[in-house]
C-alpha cells in the first residue's frame, strides 16, 4: 500500500480515449491497494491554442488575465478525467489549484509555489477516491489565479507529492523514460534505469525535456522519486533519485543544445573593468550569458577579442545593447555566429575520474569536428561546435563513451 502521485502530460490526456486509459490506470492502481492523485496538464496543444487567441487580441495582454485564461487547460482536463473515472464505476474528486490551496508568489505566467495544503487532497484519499488536481495552477496570496511557467504541470505534480509525503511521484508521458540521448539524433540512444537528481538537472538544462528542470530541483530539495514512464505500457521507465545506490557511471549522457548564438567582440581594449560593463549590462537586462572566452586579439597589442553565447530568443533583444556597448569601448566590432550548438557530456562519475574532457575532444577530433568554445563543471563537459556536426558529435560521443551498450561500461578505461 503506497501513496502515489501520477502525472499525466498533455499527450496523455489528449483525447477521450487517452483519458479513459489515464483513467484505467489510476484504478488499477487504487485496486491493487494504494492510494492514488492525479495531476493533469491541459490537453495537448490547448495551452498553446489559448495563449495564441490571447495574442491575436494584443501583443502584450496583460499577465494576470493570460493566467486566468491558461489555467481552464488543466481544468477542463481534471473535470473531464473525473468523470471519466466515475464513468468506469471509480470515485474521483477534481481539485483545482486554489482548491488544494496551492499558494503561489504573484509572478504571473512563472509564480513559484510557496505552500500546498496536504489536508485537502489526503480528505479527498481517505474518503477513497481518486484526487484529480489541475497541473500548472495555483493562486497568489490575493486569491488571484497565477500559472507555474509552461510545463509547470510537473512541478506542481512534485510539490503536491512532496506536501502529501507521497511514496512516488510518477510522471506518466509518452516517453519511455530518460535516454541516454536524443533517440531522433542517435539510434543507438538506450533508456537510463536510474539517473541522479544532479546529472537530471544537468541533462534537462541542456535540452533533454523530459521534465520542467524546476520539478527536479524541487524534487531533489524534499527528496522526492520521480519516475519517469510511458502512460501506452507498464514497463519500468527511468528513476530520478537522490545518488545512493547509484552505480555512478562516467557519463550518464549526452545533450545537444541549439538554442545559443555566439558573439565575438573583437579587439576590446584590455583594460580592467571593460569585461566587467559588458556582461554588467547584459545582467541588467536579464539576459543570461552561457559560456565565455577572451583571449589576446589576432593583432596582438593592447587589445583582447571576446566571445560568449546567449540564448537565440535573447539575442535579438540585446543586440543594440552590445553594440552600444562595442562603440563605446572605441569602435570595438561585433561578428554573430547563430550556427552553433553546444554538445555536453554528464555523469556523476567524472568526479572521481580525470581524463574524461580529453577523451571528449579526442572523439570529437577524430571525427574532424573543431571545438569552438568549452566549459565545464563538475560533473559535465560542454563544447561549442558548428550546428552542421550535431549528430556526428553526438553519435561520436554517446558510443565513444560506451553508452550504446549498457550502465556500467560508460568510458571505463
Ligand atoms: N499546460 C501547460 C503547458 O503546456 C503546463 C504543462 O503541460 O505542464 O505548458
Ligand atoms: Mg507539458
Amino acid at each position: 500500500m503506497a501513496l502515489v502521485v501520477q502525472k499525466y502530460g498533455g499527450t496523455s490526456v489528449g483525447s477521450l480515449d487517452r483519458m479513459k486509459v489515464v483513467a484505467e490506470r489510476a484504478l488499477r492502481c487504487q485496486r491493487a491497494g494504494n492510494d492514488v492523485v492525479l495531476i493533469v496538464s491541459a490537453m495537448s496543444g490547448e495551452t498553446n491554442r489559448l495563449l495564441g487567441m490571447a495574442h491575436q487580441i494584443s501583443a502584450t495582454p496583460e499577465m494576470r488575465e493570460m493566467d486566468v485564461l491558461a489555467a481552464t487547460g488543466e481544468q477542463v482536463s481534471a473535470a473531464l478525467v473525473a468523470m471519466t473515472v466515475q464513468a468506469l464505476g471509480g470515485k474521483a474528486r477534481s481539485l483545482l489549484g486554489h482548491q488544494v490551496n496551492i499558494q503561489t508568489d504573484a509572478a504571473f505566467t512563472k509564480a513559484r509555489i510557496n505552500t500546498i495544503e496536504g489536508s485537502k487532497v489526503r480528505s479527498t484519499l481517505d474518503r477513497g477516491e481518486i484526487a484529480v488536481v489541475a497541473g500548472f495552477q495555483g493562486v497568489d496570496p490575493d486569491g488571484n489565479i497565477t500559472t507555474l511557467g509552461r510545463g509547470g504541470s510537473d512541478t506542481s505534480a512534485v510539490a503536491v507529492a512532496a506536501a502529501i509525503k507521497a511514496d512516488v511521484c510518477e510522471s506518466v508521458t509518452d516517453v519511455d523514460g530518460v535516454y541516454t540521448t536524443d533517440p531522433n539524433v542517435c539510434p543507438s540512444a538506450r533508456k537510463i534505469d536510474r539517473i541522479s537528481y544532479e546529472e537530471m538537472l544537468e541533462l534537462a538544462s541542456l535540452g533533454a525535456k523530459v521534465l520542467q528542470i524546476r520539478s527536479v530541483e524541487l524534487a531533489m530539495k524534499y527528496g522526492v522519486p520521480i519516475h519517469v514512464r510511458s502512460s501506452f505500457n507498464d514497463n519500468l521507465g527511468t528513476m530520478v533519485t537522490n545518488e545512493e545506490g547509484l552505480e555512478s557511471v562516467v557519463v550518464a549522457g549526452v545533450a545537444y543544445d541549439k538554442g545559443e548564438a555566439k558573439v565575438q567582440l573583437i579587439n576590446v581594449p584590455d583594460r580592467p573593468g571593460i569585461v566587467a560593463a559588458i556582461f554588467g549590462s547584459l545582467a541588467d537586462r536579464n539576459v543570461s550569458v552561457d559560456m565565455i572566452i577572451q583571449s589576446p586579439s589576432r593583432e596582438g597589442g593592447t587589445t583582447t577579442d571576446v566571445t560568449f553565447t546567449v540564448a537565440k530568443t535573447d539575442l535579438t533583444r540585446c543586440k543594440n545593447l552590445i553594440e552600444a556597448e562595442a562603440r563605446q569601448l572605441g569602435g570595438a566590432a561585433v561578428e554573430y555566429d547563430p550556427d552553433i550548438v553546444k554538445v555536453s557530456i554528464v555523469g556523476l562519475g567524472m568526479r572521481s575520474h580525470a581524463g574524461i574532457a580529453s577523451a571528449m575532444f579526442r572523439l570529437l577530433a577524430a571525427e574532424g569536428i573543431n571545438i569552438q568554445a568549452i566549459s565545464t563543471s563538475e560533473i559535465k563537459v560542454s563544447c561549442l561546435i558548428h550546428s552542421k556536426y550535431t549528430e556526428l558529435a553526438v553519435r561520436a560521443l554517446h558510443d565513444g563513451f560506451g553508452l550504446d551498450k549498457g550502465p556500467g561500461t560508460a568510458g571505463q578505461g
